[in-house]
Formats: C-alpha cells, sequence, structure tokens
C-alpha cells in the first residue's frame, strides 16, 4: 500500500490524494496554510477578537454569560476554564456531561475542580431514549447528544459562545480544504459544528443520521476550538494547573482518573466499530498530523499506531 512521503498516512485513509511526489493532500494542505496555522500572535488575536464579539452580544442581550465552555474533567479543559477566565476575563458557564449519572464517583471531584476554577457550572445527562433514539450508530448518538444539549443551553441562556478544548492534532487531521475547519472558519449553529465534528470522525453526511429538528434552527451560538488559535505544551498546562488549583500531576492522562476509565469503555468500543468499518485505527489521522507538524517521527507514530487502542 502506497504512504505518504511526508507524514506516513497509507492510502486507504479517508479521501486521501498523492502528488507526483508522493506527498498526501493533508500534507500539502498544511504546507499552502502553514502560515495562517503556525501564525501564533495571528491567532491569539483573532481569538481575543472572538470573544469580544462574544461579550458584546451577551451585554446587548442581557445575558448572564459570556460563553458556555465544556468541561470533561480533564486537564484541558481545566486549563482552557482557567485562560478564558483570567486571560480573556468572560463570565464562564461551565457545562459537563455525565454519561453515567447514576455513578457517583467522580461528580465531587469535577465539582471541586470547577469550585477551585470558580465558575458557575451546570451537569446534564443523556440516558434513555436520548440516546441512540434516532436508531444510528450508539457512539455518534453519544456524541450527537452532547452537542445537541449544548446548543439547547445556549438557547436558553442566549450566551453567544460556545468554547470547547478539542486538541488541534483532531480538528486539522482531515483538514484538505478551509471550508468548516477552525481557525478558517467556526460553525454558528448546530448542524454547523456537528458537521466538523463528525467530518473528523470521517462520518459523511451526520445531517441524514438525526431528525432535522433535533439540530435546534433558531438557536445561534459560535462554537470556537480554544486549542486552534493557542499552541499549548502539556507541560505548561500541567505547570498552569498545579500553580492555580493546586493540581497533583498522577503520571496519568487525565487530571481526573476515573473520568478516563469510565469513558474509556465507550472508545474502546468506538474504536473496534471504526477499526471494522475503515480498516485503520481512528487516531490515524491524528498521528500523522503530529508528524506533519513534526512533533512526532514517522517512527514513533507507528510505534504508537501499533497500540491497542
Ligand atoms: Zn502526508
Amino acid at each position: 500500500m502506497q504512504r505518504c512521503r511526508k507524514c506516513g498516512a497509507y492510502s486507504n485513509y479517508t479521501k486521501i490524494r498523492f502528488d507526483h511526489m508522493g506527498i498526501c493532500s493533508y500534507c500539502g494542505f498544511y504546507e499552502k496554510h502553514r502560515n495562517v496555522l503556525e501564525q501564533k500572535t495571528a491567532l491569539e488575536k483573532s481569538f481575543l477578537l472572538k470573544m469580544e464579539i462574544g461579550k458584546a452580544k451577551a451585554r446587548a442581550s442581557g445575558a448572564r454569560y459570556d460563553c458556555l465552555a465544556a468541561f470533561s474533567g480533564g486537564k484541558r479543559s481545566a486549563y482552557m476554564i482557567c485562560q478564558l477566565k483570567e486571560v480573556y476575563h468572560m463570565r464562564i458557564l461551565a457545562f459537563t456531561f455525565d454519561r453515567s449519572p447514576s455513578k457517583k464517583r467522580g461528580q465531587g471531584y469535577r465539582r471541586d475542580i470547577l469550585e477551585k476554577l470558580h465558575v458557575d457550572s451546570i451537569t446534564f445527562s443523556a440516558v434513555g431514549p436520548d440516546m441512540g433514539g434516532s436508531g444510528c450508530d450508539p457512539y455518534l448518538a453519544y456524541i450527537h447528544s452532547i452537542y445537541h444539549h449544548s446548543y439547547l443551553l445556549a438557547g436558553q441562556y442566549k450566551i453567544p459562545l460556545i468554547l470547547n478544548g478539542r486538541p488541534k492534532r483532531r480538528i486539522l487531521q482531515r483538514a484538505d480544504s478551509t471550508e468548516d475547519i477552525e481557525p478558517f472558519e467556526t460553525a454558528h449553529d448546530l448542524m454547523g459544528f456537528e458537521r466538523q465534528i463528525f467530518r473528523e470522525m470521517g462520518v459523511e453526511d451526520p445531517e441524514a443520521l438525526f431528525d432535522k429538528t433535533e439540530f435546534l434552527d433558531d438557536v445561534e451560538a459560535e462554537a470556537v476550538s480554544y486549542f486552534a488559535y493557542h499552541d499549548v505544551s502539556e507541560k505548561k498546562i500541567v505547570h498552569t494547573l498545579e500553580e492555580k488549583i493546586g493540581w497533583v500531576h498522577t503520571g496519568g492522562n487525565g487530571i481526573y482518573p476515573y473520568a478516563d476509565r469510565a469513558d474509556q469503555a465507550v472508545h474502546d468500543m468506538a474504536a473496534r466499530m471504526y477499526m471494522e468499518k475503515n480498516g485503520f485505527p481512528p487516531k490515524t489521522g491524528e498521528l500523522a498530523f503530529l508528524v506533519r507538524t513534526g512533533k512526532l517521527t514517522p517512527d514513533q507514530a507507528d510505534a504508537l499506531l501499533q497500540k491497542k487502542p
């Protein structure tokens, strides 16, 4: 099978094309837009502008909050909230999606982190009819349910911005045009945002999966990915959280080990289904992105790809 000479992506990867030099279309796109994607100051400036516009809209509508911020319990989202508050002076409503509300463990932990961050928060859960009610892949229904609820909340509280902590490697893994891709374009409604999310996952035509009425046509809120505009190392994230909320680094991946373990089962299942359907593991695109941007060598990416999902 052919492989990209730069990032190592195989020819069975989603919509990949190769040029006469054996370089893939995703590497080609990145090269072409490198000046935008790596322009740290300009990116932060455009993020700041989005926040300022959001604040003005919230003021005009009398909303209590400038933004909704997704909080998973992980250190990336904790860091994002911390920065939104301290650097951008946003009035934040953190929202947490509780996959298994019957399990009490973890809830106290997340509450504790949010209290230390001094932000208001709201937790919602979706079980039963909400999950997979449309009869599609349960993992896709789960994802849809989370974003559906966030837009419901934004509508209810008239919040103009919804911030999420998706890593850059995920946002850009299938970027071969600027359309629907941050930082080039942001979504302003639920359908637009889900188009981005599902495109990342390699799902075509996500609108066809769900009932049109679930897309909340009348709710407008700009979905912004903090890390599409900020290049932050893991080290800086850890250091900031240690300093601001006294977080203790346990060596694990998450700030909250139980959350990671609870989510692990969902991810494992999704990864198996993905592999069966596509013929390559779900992290293929993210690893190729890390090679493309010089964060990993091709050998390191290959080794990580061999590891169990
Ligand atoms: Zn490539």
